[in-house]
């Protein structure tokens, strides 16, 4: 058998570099860079997650052997749950001394965060779609001891047809039944109070499985409302309010909202692990029952005018412009188009999405910068922000 250090340092390079052809990034990580790429042979394409593990200024060669013993377990999760329908595929892999390749089916409608930021809001309806779909791999994942760990909108991906795949599984470990973990890591926005605990106290209990619920309770919000249910400009008060639980659905997104799906989310964003929802208790909620007619919609005394008169003035203006309008030729057509409103409309908003980037957005738009996936931030955020008893002991 060849010796490790026998093979050189490009093999798994040159191979990966034989058989497809990388194109355009598709998405950054920490350590990682995933771009489209395509099979030379049958012009297929994949999207390709290089990892990178040498040794750089920035990092530390004790963490670059970190970054592959956690490569190593990453492949090994994926290829357990491979099969499993909305979990992205690992197609292929190969490693080379300086890099990894992890080869995926492509997800050309990419993340959901984005979905997301594109739609603002999603409809109980679709959030419903997305949610079941969420849970029933959480509830896969977690009958085989598997902990995410990462749960959040731009690592669940959309294929063609608006599935789900869960995707990044950088963080996830598999543990005994009745394993405890203590490991800080995740990204803060969607990090369960436990998680927060351990980073506070050595001697804790620990976590297990319960932390998905968590991080799918926060995904669940952000949909329905636009906008995360803990957040703070500083991190220090975020990580507080989730060890408080603190959120409400007092935004005015909530007020269309049924009660059956607030009830829901406060079932999953419970404080205490054991009293919180397993995966099956959200999947047998009514949320999911099929009788969406049960459903309750409160409409506010407010909202109920506001619907009136919007329907008064609709139909006064559809009865005014059908009195005056004129029919669409040629001529006009040719000589003024911008004049007729559906083109006007269609112009506007192809104007739009070229110039788009260059409307300025607010920093309380930038949801990404809210989430950037930075576990030691936690740490770094409450070293640097604590002036009271530090959080943490070690
Ligand atoms: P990291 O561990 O560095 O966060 P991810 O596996 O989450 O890496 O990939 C980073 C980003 O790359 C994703 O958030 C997504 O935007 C994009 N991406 C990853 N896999 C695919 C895929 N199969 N198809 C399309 N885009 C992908
Ligand atoms: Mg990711």
């Amino acid at each position: 058998m060849t010796k490790e250090e026998d093979i050189p340092d490009w093999v798994g390079a040159q191979e990966f570099y034989d058989k497809y052809e990388p194109k355009e990034i598709l998405g950054r990580g920490v350590s990682s860079v995933v771009r489209r790429c395509v099979d030379k042979r049958s012009s297929q394409e994949y999207a390709v997650k290089v990892i990178d593990i040498t040794p750089s200024d920035k990092i530390t060669s004790q963490e670059m052997e970190e970054i592959r013993a956690a490569t190593v377990k990453e492949i090994d999760i994926l290829k357990k749950v491979c099969g499993e329908e909305n979990i992205i595929q690992l197609k292929d892999c190969y490693e080379s001394k300086a890099f990894f390749f992890l080869i995926f089916d492509l997800m050309k409608r990419g993340e959901l965060f984005d979905y997301l930021t594109e739609k603002v809001t999603l409809s109980e309806k679709e959030t419903r779609n997305i949610m079941r779909a969420l849970l029933e791999v959480v509830k896969f994942l977690h009958s085989q001891n598997i902990v995410h760990r990462d749960l959040k909108p731009e690592n669940i991906l959309l294929d063609d047809h608006m599935n789900i795949k869960l995707t990044d599984f950088g963080f996830s470990v598999q543990i005994q039944p009745e394993q405890k973990l203590n490991e800080v890591c995740g990204t803060p926005g969607y990090l369960a109070p436990e998680i927060i605990e351990c980073s506070m106290d050595a001697n804790h209990a620990g976590y297990d499985t319960a932390v998905d619920i968590w991080s799918s309770g926060v995904i669940m919000y952000t949909l329905l409302a636009g906008s995360p249910p803990f957040w703070h400009r500083k991190q220090m008060l975020m990580l507080r309010m989730i060890l408080a639980g603190k959120y409400d659905f007092s935004s005015p997104e909530w007020e269309d909202r049924s009660d059956t799906v607030k009830d829901l989310i406060s079932r999953m964003l419970v404080v205490d692990p054991k009293q919180r929802y397993t995966a099956i208790d959200a999947l047998n909620h009514p949320f999911f029952s099929q009788y969406v007619v049960n459903e309750k919609r409160q409409f506010s005394p407010y909202r109920r005018f506001k619907v009136v008169c919007m329907t008064v003035l609709a139909v006064m203006r559809i009865y005014c412009n059908y009195r005056r309008a004129k029919p669409v030729t040629k001529e006009v057509m040719k000589s003024d188009p911008y004049a007729v409103k559906p083109i006007r409309k269609m112009i506007d908003a192809c104007a739009f999405k070229i110039y788009g980037h260059w409307v300025k957005k607010g920093q309380t738009q930038n949801r990404a910068a809210l989430f950037e996936n930075t576990p030691k931030a936690i740490l770094l955020a409450i070293a640097a922000e604590s002036d009271e008893t530090p959080l943490h002991t070690w």
